[in-house]
């Protein structure tokens, strides 16, 4: 889709399952099975919406989905989309991976750092984009590299460590614009660096929440994944972000939403927001 100056793709970062308790968080299974229905092992499909955004000047790829380095137990635990999803959908694009010059992290969970780091052919971790800048917010930085106990099970240290070797980071503060027209938000809430990102041309802005609001199921302010770290915070900020994009009449690029990709969302008195003009892709 057009926004002003931007050109919006879709680029599948790889589907894949998840608990439908995790991702409902304190909603009972009693509520959350009448939206969405799980598989006999309680588990929902969830896309891995990232977003390509070119113009004139940059090709910026948002998040880069789960990659292709995990091994069978966790495709199983998860049902991964098998091969490589992210570099077949951007060579779909007609776009190489040596084309994108930023790549920005809403945060550093696999499903969205994992697809920036690949196995070369000698075996060794490489970057699946030499040529770009890796943006990453400060805290979320701070927070996976911290060694803390606590965090250990939330990041993929390997990817994270390549990243590091690479010397190709550029780290990010609150309000911080990464290329004319595309700046991020710092929202806390599912990780304490999480970042959502504000796309502006023309007139028109488009939200990509990512995981503070991952789909059109998580629009209630109760209803948020139970990886948040700081649930509190989560419920704090998504309201405020549904609400500038909701006032504004911005588009909302729902990150892990297995039908809609992109819509329009409304104030709603009694369910807060709705969906309005949604479309299965950008
Ligand atoms: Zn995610």
């Amino acid at each position: 889709m057009r926004l002003g100056d931007w050109d919006l793709s879709t680029v599948n970062g790889g589907r894949f399952r998840l608990d439908g308790g995790v991702m409902f968080g304190v909603v009972p299974r009693t509520v959350w099975e009448k939206a969405v229905r799980p598989d006999e092992r309680n588990r929902i499909p969830v896309a891995n919406h990232c977003v390509l955004a070119r113009n004139r000047d940059h090709c910026v790829l948002i998040d880069t989905g789960f990659g292709d380095k995990h091994d069978q137990l966790d495709r199983n635990f998860y049902d991964m989309q098998p091969g490589s999803p992210l570099i077949a959908s951007l060579a779909s694009l007609g776009v190489t991976a040596q084309e994108i010059d930023v790549v920005l992290f809403s945060h550093l969970h696999f499903d969205h750092v994992s697809g920036a780091v690949r196995r070369g052919v000698d075996g060794e971790l490489t970057l699946t984009f030499p040529n770009a800048r890796h943006v990453v917010g400060r805290c979320e930085w701070e927070e996976a590299t911290s060694g803390a106990p606590e965090l250990e099970t939330a990041y993929p240290s390997c990817d994270i460590e390549a990243l590091r070797q690479a010397d190709c980071l550029s780290l990010v503060d609150d309000d911080e614009e990464i290329v004319p027209g595309l700046r991020v938000r710092v929202t806390g809430g599912h990780t304490r660096g999480h970042l959502a990102v504000i796309l502006e041309s023309g007139g028109e802005t488009a939200l990509y929440p990512c995981d503070v609001c991952p789909s059109t199921l998580h629009l209630r302010r109760m209803w948020h994944l139970a990886y948040d770290v700081y649930p509190l915070e989560t419920r704090r900020q998504k309201p405020r972000l549904l609400g500038e994009a909701a006032d504004g009449g911005w588009w909302v690029l729902w990150n892990h939403d297995p039908q809609v990709a992109v819509s329009r969302i409304e104030r709603h008195p009694k369910r807060e927001f709705v969906v309005a003009d949604p479309r299965p892709a950008l």
